[in-house]
């Protein structure tokens, strides 16, 4: 199979209690986060990013963290994930058991300052410091490393992000020990031409290394974009049950690809996801109970419940 097919079966990575509860209005109680990520494990998704290790002034949405790896570790099967942006995160991440960290750095200086108050180039070096972290851990206690290249189809801060910066950021978490790297979309400014030529830029300087792609629907392209990768071969896919997120540091960007809508196209191409639907939508339910006010989205699910009544 050459590296560009299509694949036929993809990974749909939920990263709603993570990207999609930071910027929630409220704070979701830890035993709702508890069930709610029960729930989408028993829908089929193998694998949730759970939390952050940031600061809990800055994120208190998440300062519940360690509590929730501890459950999500209990989960058979699921590959439990966390961000965190600098070693001290880290630090906390690996001594919580988790899987698989990821560490955000973001293509655009203007974000990448607004986020995490650091260049590009010091990100880069902080997931050096946190690759060195986890390879002085013991054996089974080694999680995987993504490095999250944000902004990296355009930036409400900074506009035009260039390709080459990408690339060559991707290259740099790369050899600074990153074992993945996924493309973000964080305020949902790429088009699908976008998306597959800058697919296939990062798979030339980086080839398997790049693993997926973590789309926004701020403009309705969300899933627009993520045919498009697949149709590069890419194989993993982020989403947020009922498109719950945005970023607050991105002005004017909000939620993420819907995960109900990527399991729903992927399951009308034929493509499997291993994620019963009807399950995942009904987990919709726990969030409209624990964040009441929340605007929820998706079209698979208005679809079946008017289905439904009809
Ligand atoms: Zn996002």
């Amino acid at each position: 199979m050459s590296a560009t097919a299509p694949a036929s079966r993809v990974l749909i990575s939920e990263v709603g209690p993570r990207d999609g509860l930071q910027n929630a209005h409220a704070i979701m109680p830890t035993e709702a986060k508890r069930r709610w990520i029960t729930a989408l494990a028993a829908a089929g998704l193998s694998e949730i990013e759970v939390g952050s290790f940031v600061r809990p002034d800055r994120v208190p949405q998440l300062a519940d963290t360690a509590e929730v790896v501890a459950h999500a570790l209990t989960l058979p099967g699921l590959t439990v994930a966390v961000l965190a942006p600098n070693a001290r995160g880290a630090e906390r991440a690996i001594a919580a058991g988790v899987h698989k960290i990821t560490v955000p750095v973001s293509a655009s200086r203007a974000h990448a300052l607004a986020n995490v108050g650091m260049t590009p180039e010091q990100s880069v070096e902080a997931l050096r410091a946190i690759a060195a972290l986890r390879d002085a851990a013991p054996e089974g206690h080694r999680p995987t490393i993504e490095g999250g290249l944000s902004t990296a189809f355009g930036c409400t801060l900074q506009g035009a992000v260039p390709e080459d910066d990408v690339v060559r950021l991707a290259v740099a978490m790369v050899e600074a020990g990153a074992d993945e790297v996924g493309l973000s979309d964080t305020t949902g400014m790429g088009n699908p031409s976008q998306v597959k030529r800058l697919v296939r830029a990062v798979r030339a300087a980086i080839g398997h290394r790049l693993s997926g792609v973590h789309l926004h629907d701020t403009r309705g392209l969300a899933l627009a974009n993520a045919f498009a990768a697949w149709e590069e071969g890419i194989g993993t896919f982020d989403g947020s049950l009922a498109g719950l997120g945005g970023c607050p540091f991105a002005p004017g960007a909000s939620g993420n690809a819907v995960t109900e809508d990527l399991v729903s196209m992927f399951h009308d191409l034929g493509v499997a996801t291993g994620i019963d639907l009807d399950r995942l939508i009904a987990a919709r339910a726990i969030l409209a109970e624990a964040l009441p006010g929340e605007a929820l989205h998706g079209a698979a699910a208005k679809w079946r419940s008017a289905r439904v009544a009809a």
